[in-house]
């Protein structure tokens, strides 16, 4: 049910155009030749790996499989140690983010994904993009060893699996986690498992928080039933389906229970304002969490010729989605004009500026690490936009940050101003 009436003819009130469904549709996956399929040219290469391997980087693509590699994001393998390099305004992650990785990949062809399916005769699976950034392959018992050095003083506050679709792929985080957990307890740093419903069923889910996983996330990505449908169902030749996810992540409220588990969104896919609100409220109502994604158009995939989110956009749900999952704000308490975009954010604004100026609702959401419950550990650096327009800040916003903000959702005080590219100025002195 909706509360609002659609104009497709107008921006909302005081801001640009949205990321609107009409706009927003992928195109369609290229026929992949027969060759090339299924990994075909890592395993006819069959490059025999050798530890840590360095994504585009003029060497054959060994032939790397879960469970005993895995790749990390580029933020992760800095923060181990197994990669140079520095982030922007960021010392390190606070999430070891662990991905599953096979010749054959993924089997989805999810539309904004840069590992989907369609790209294999592109570029093999352990050298796409992901979220912007490569992702090194790296042998879990090295990833163990390092990590179990120092457990007390580790920088990660929280580890996460995450899963992709492959036949494999449910037993291999079985493994991964047992030779995490054999190791490295599990309450010093908790595990976190970004699922792949589609090859789970329940007896997957219990066997995960047996093993002593803490937060069970599903990435439902899509906001509403069309959008997923488009995006990773039938509309790109993908095996996902929308009811499968809910089953699971229902499956995930019973078994982990209340606070851990939750659903990732991608905002500005297509969907309105409150179509997504109202998604994170129902969330919310079963007792899990949201965590959001800034759309932004990931090289090679099927929606790199679509814009990103307009910021605007993206901070009113930012912050309304801070509001309903942190400070009891309901989607009913807000107000929504003729596109679904937030008119009112259902707080005084005293109360409205202390949150937007406390800054927490600008932050990377995720599951949480050891500052509070409100502070993701998974940060994930410029991985829904680049440095110089942050949609998802992967630190503290400070002053310049929060006149930007304000900026962005036009709620500047009087007098105050922001110039473009003053934050990037401020740091790079
Ligand atoms: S299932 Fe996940 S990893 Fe695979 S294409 Fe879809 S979003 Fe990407």
């Amino acid at each position: 049910m909706s509360c609002f009436e659609r104009d497709a003819s107008a921006t909302p009130t005081g801001g640009t155009a949205l990321n609107d469904f009409a706009h927003m549709a992928p195109r369609a996956p290229a026929r992949t030749p027969a060759a090339l399929r299924n990994g075909g040219r890592v395993k006819r290469d069959a490059a025999a790996p050798a530890g840590v391997y360095l994504p585009n980087n003029n060497v054959l693509t060994p032939s790397m499989r879960s469970p005993d590699y895995v790749q990390l994001s580029t933020a992760a393998a800095i923060t181990l140690g197994i990669m140079p390099g520095r982030m922007h305004r960021c010392g390190c992650t606070r999430c070891l983010n662990l991905l599953l990785t096979y010749p054959e990949g993924c089997r989805a062809n999810c539309a904004y994904c840069g590992l989907a399916r369609h790209r294999e005769a592109e570029r093999n699976y352990a050298d796409r993009n992901f979220i912007r950034v490569d992702w090194p392959a790296v042998p879990v018992a090295d990833i163990v060893d390092i990590v179990a050095q120092d457990v007390a003083g580790s920088p990660f506050h929280r580890m996460c699996i995450s899963m992709i679709t492959h036949p494999s792929s449910d037993a291999d985080t079985v493994s991964v986690l047992r030779r995490w957990t054999e190791r490295i307890d599990p309450d010093a740093i908790p595990v976190s498992i970004l699922s792949n419903p589609t090859t789970m069923d329940r007896a997957d889910v219990v066997r995960l928080r047996e093993l002593g996983a803490d937060i069970f996330t599903v990435a439902l990505d899509a906001a509403t039933p069309a959008i997923f449908e488009r995006t990773r169902g039938k509309g790109v030749q993908s095996p996902h389906r929308w009811d499968k996810y809910w089953e699971v992540m229902m499956d995930a409220r019973e078994v982990f229970g209340p606070q851990k588990f939750g659903a990732h969104i991608i905002v500005g896919m297509g969907e309105t304002e409150y179509e997504l609100l109202e998604l994170v409220q129902r969330i919310v109502d079963l007792g899990g969490h949201s965590h959001l994604f800034c759309f932004f158009p990931e090289r090679g995939s099927l929606m790199d010729h679509l814009p990103a989110t307009p910021r605007d956009q993206w901070r009113r749900v930012q912050l309304a989605r801070y509001l309903i999952d942190y400070r009891g704000v309901r989607v009913e308490h807000m107000r929504f004009d003729a596109h679904g975009a937030v008119a009112d954010f259902g707080l005084p604004q005293s109360e409205l500026d202390a949150i937007i100026d406390a800054g927490i609702a600008f932050r990377t959401s995720g599951c949480p690490g050891k500052f509070a419950d409100d502070i993701s550990a998974c940060d994930r650096p410029y991985g829904d936009s680049p440095p110089s327009d942050v949609a998802s800040y992967p630190f503290q916003p400070v002053a310049v940050d929060i006149r930007k903000i304000r900026h962005q959702l036009g709620r500047l005080r009087d007098g105050e101003r922001y110039d473009e590219g003053e934050d990037i100025e401020q740091f790079a002195r």
